[in-house]
């Protein structure tokens, strides 16, 4: 397997925005850091420094949380109409999808995923967020309720925006989870402080540009970088901060649910996943291998909902363990840029360290490393798509989230869906699962059994800005998108007349 990095003629036409000293977006404007503190952004494909980014910190936050609250209360913000927000929000859509090339090469460079992807995932559903969200200013609404209680009554509710809304998102698809937080918040009327991920802050800065070109209200938007346990923590913590919206592990999710109980802020959490898949012995074979292959390697298996969990029925077990693992090697490890690469670096050396060492685990605990389980090339964070057989449900490989591009599979012989569901549910998260079959009666009855926020039938990883997202048990609280994540961002208040 080799690692294809000819950096030259590779990198972007458009380096200028690389080339800048960047800053936070405060208020407006374009601020130094106060500690003057920077973060290096690293190319983890080469393993250079692209460029730097300031390390935003608590007082940091704290400017940037004045600057969204003065947005909230006073000004252009407040009293625009329906209309004229919804109009906004479509415009920055418009922006994003005008860029789309450039922000989809930044997104290249700060996260290792192929350009392809970045071009057909991240950067248009990102810009279907902001022109999806863009209808909800005109049809937010409360309604007239019709009272038990004696006497003549006009009672009715209203939706109100929240107020200043916090946003942390991880780094696996950083303009894309920054659209899942910042659209919803802006369609309901709120006003942002998002602090991106310190491994991949720069599509966020180009975003600020362009919403100060489609003309939101100073302070309406504010992006400070930082590390998590500084900026983020700050950001969690904050009293004068509304409502926060967490995208990232688990372990995370906790201590931000932590944060947030001082003034008891409004929080949604879209945390990890072990999600299955389960291909049932009637699949179309060909479908469903290249189906759950791509469902664990897109985007090197960075996904909060990627079929880490194989589940085939044993008279197709061997054919889908051989499909899989000819699919993994088959992919080209390289730099995103390149147009022959369909399969990037992990994100960190550390990352890397991680995933391999789950591999490790995996090998003593007994599973067969089909195909894969290395790291690859001298720079770079590479590893080889792998796949692990004959695993079991107690192994560490199948309880935890490794977030890489390993797959476990294992055999099932039952055809009964209670027990094929038991299958698939037993794991502490419940983000995602898919299942595998030509009996359409069956994938929807197994759907209704598997505790999971999205159950997609014959393919994975659905996601859409109409549709609900978000996860059971450990993966989660809330839901992001479609018309659910507008109460997230709006308080509902009643208001009763007696006549
Ligand atoms: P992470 O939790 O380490 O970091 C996520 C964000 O939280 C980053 O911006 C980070 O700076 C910040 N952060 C870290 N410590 C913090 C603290 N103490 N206080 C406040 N903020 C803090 O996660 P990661 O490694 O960046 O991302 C990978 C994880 O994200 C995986 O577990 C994955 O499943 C999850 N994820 C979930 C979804 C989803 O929608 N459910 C989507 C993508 C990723």
């Amino acid at each position: 397997m080799n690692v294809i990095i000819n950096k030259q003629d590779l990198f972007p036409a458009n380096t200028s925005f690389l080339a800048k000293e960047h800053k936070l977006f405060i208020g407006g404007k374009w601020v130094e850091s106060k500690a003057g503190k920077s973060i290096p952004v690293e190319d983890p494909a080469t393993q250079e420094v692209v460029t730097h980014v300031p390390a935003g910190e608590k007082e940091d936050i704290d400017a940037a949380v004045k600057a969204a609250r003065k947005a909230f209360e006073e000004g252009a913000w407040p009293n625009l109409t329906s209309l004229e927000r919804s109009k906004m929000i479509w415009r920055l859509g418009d922006l994003l999808e005008k860029h789309a090339d450039e922000l989809a090469q930044l997104e290249v460079i700060d996260t290792g995923k192929p350009l392809a992807f970045a071009q057909t995932v991240d950067i248009p559903f990102a810009t279907s967020m902001f022109h999806y969200m863009s209808g909800w200013p005109t049809r937010l609404c409360g309604e007239q309720i019709p009272v038990t209680t004696p006497g003549d009554w006009h009672v009715y509710s209203t939706r109100e925006p929240v107020g200043v809304a916090g946003a942390i998102i991880p780094w696996n698809f950083p303009l894309n989870m920054l659209s899942w937080k910042v659209a919803p918040a802006l369609a309901a009327g709120c006003t942002v402080v998002l602090k991106p991920a310190e491994q991949t802050p720069l599509t966020a800065l180009r975003f600020a540009e362009l919403a100060q070109e489609a003309g939101f209200p100073d302070g309406v938007i504010n992006i400070v970088t930082g590390y998590g346990e500084t900026a983020g923590a700050a950001l969690a913590e904050h009293e004068d901060v509304d409502k926060i919206a967490f995208t990232g592990s688990t372990e995370v999710g906790k201590m931000i649910a932590r944060a947030a109980t001082g003034n008891l802020k409004r929080v949604s959490l879209e945390l990890g996943g072990k999600s299955p898949a389960i291909v049932l012995p009637d699949a179309d074979l060909q479908m469903a291998i290249e189906g759950t292959a791509n469902a664990i390697f897109f985007n090197q298996g960075q996904v909060c909902t990627a079929a880490s969990r194989l589940y085939a029925h044993k008279d197709i077990y061997d054919q889908v363990v051989e499909g899989v693992a000819k699919i993994a090697d088959s992919l080209t490890l390289g730099h995103g840029l390149d147009p022959n690469v369909n399969h990037g670096p992990l994100i960190s050396q550390s990352h890397r360290e991680r995933v391999a060492s789950y591999v490790e685990i995996g090998r003593e605990e007994g599973a067969d490393v089909v195909t894969g389980g290395k790291t690859v090339g001298n720079q770079g964070h590479f590893m080889a798509p792998t796949v692990l057989a004959r695993t079991s449900p107690d192994m560490r490989v199948v309880r935890e989230e490794i977030f890489g591009p390993v797959v476990c599979v294992q055999a099932f012989d039952d055809d009964d869906l209670d027990k094929i569901a038991k299958i698939a549910n037993d794991t502490e998260y419940g983000l995602a699962a898919s299942v595998w079959t030509q009996n359409l009666s069956k994938a929807h009855l197994l759907a209704r059994k598997i505790k999971a926020g999205t159950v997609s039938i014959n393919v994975h990883n659905f996601a859409d800005a109409t549709a609900p997202f978000g996860g059971y048990k450990k993966s989660g609280w809330g839901r992001e998108m479609g018309r659910e994540v507008m109460d997230a961002y709006t308080e509902t208040k009643t208001i009763a007349a007696m006549l």
